[in-house]
């Protein structure tokens, strides 16, 4: 059998974090090596994910650890705040990167895909990683060549920092892009102009209408709702636990090894380029 593919969590203290450190300890394939977060240092990472003691200490020194370890990928789910230079760092020490925190501005997006094509790397940008949720923008792509009208609301728990969630920005490119493709005319959004409470219409993402609804008991759910004279089309994804992106993630791992340059979004992975 091939050595194990060498992996580092960084957030790994986390909700997901915790997640990744079961689901890559629990991977006959994978092999972890590393698991930094910036609170609970010197934690055992196994204890902390509730699978009991595995030996690796969580760390806060990303850069040491990096030198230290020298995985060959590294797993960040943590904050907007600093991640591109925690990219940069691992591309840097020639770690590839697997990321899933959300936040990354588009230009932000544009220098990792210059350092990772500079470093030769693999790195996965992914902003969601439940095949489900893929589905879905895929099955969008298709029905927005046939609807002239569509909304997306995104919900999230209470605890989630950026808004719109990431998958809803893309879904809303998607949209965009399939009808552009089909040189249709852009989904119409009407009724801001007449919002009796500022906002009640949602924000405009790349010309769609789009709802962010952040309640407790919610983990992450995406509906998208076409119309047309006479009918509606809904296309609806919940993720009911982080279990749910773990397949995602663990197809990543194994993926990035054998990329050059930054991939954004798992889709391309599993379904190859748009249609
Ligand atoms: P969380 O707050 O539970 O965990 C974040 C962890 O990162 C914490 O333990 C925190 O201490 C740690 N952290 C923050 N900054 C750090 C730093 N600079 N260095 C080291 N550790 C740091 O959040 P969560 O629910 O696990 O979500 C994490 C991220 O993953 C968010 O951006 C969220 O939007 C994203 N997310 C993505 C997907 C996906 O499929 N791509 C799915 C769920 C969540």
């Amino acid at each position: 059998m091939a050595a194990p593919i060498t992996v580092m969590v960084v957030g790994a203290a986390g909700k997901m974090g915790r997640e990744v450190v079961k689901a890559v300890a629990g991977a006959p394939d994978l092999e972890l090596v590393a698991a930094v977060d910036q609170g609970r240092t010197g934690e055992d990472a196994g204890e902390v994910a509730g699978l009991g003691k595995i030996e690796i200490p969580l760390r806060d020194d990303l850069e040491e650890a990096l030198a230290a370890v020298r995985p060959q990928v590294m797993v960040d789910f943590t904050r907007p705040e600093g991640l591109l230079a925690r990219i940069a760092a691992a591309l840097r020490h020639g770690v590839r990167p697997v990321v899933g925190t959300t936040g990354l501005s588009q230009s932000e997006i544009d220098q990792v895909a210059s350092l990772a094509a500079e470093k030769r790397l693999g790195c996965l940008i992914a902003p969601n990683f439940a095949i489900g949720a893929l589905v879905l923008m895929r099955c969008a792509g298709l029905a927005a060549r046939y609807f002239a009208q569509a909304e997306i609301i995104e919900l999230h728990h209470a605890g989630k920092v950026d808004a719109p969630s990431g998958t809803a920005l893309k879904t809303a490119d998607v949209i965009a892009a399939a009808r552009r493709k089909a040189s249709a005319t852009p989904m119409a959004t009407p009724g801001a102009e007449s919002e009796r409470v500022a906002g009640v219409r949602g924000g405009e993402c790349a010309g769609v209408r789009v709802h962010s609804v952040r309640l407790p008991g919610l983990v992450a759910h995406q509906e998208v709702l076409f119309g047309n004279a006479g009918e509606v089309f809904t296309l609806r994804h919940d993720s009911l636990s982080r279990e749910s992106f773990m397949p995602g993630v663990l197809l990543a791992i194994r993926a990035v090894t054998g990329l050059s340059g930054l991939v954004y979004g798992l889709d391309k992975l599993i379904f190859g380029e748009e249609p």
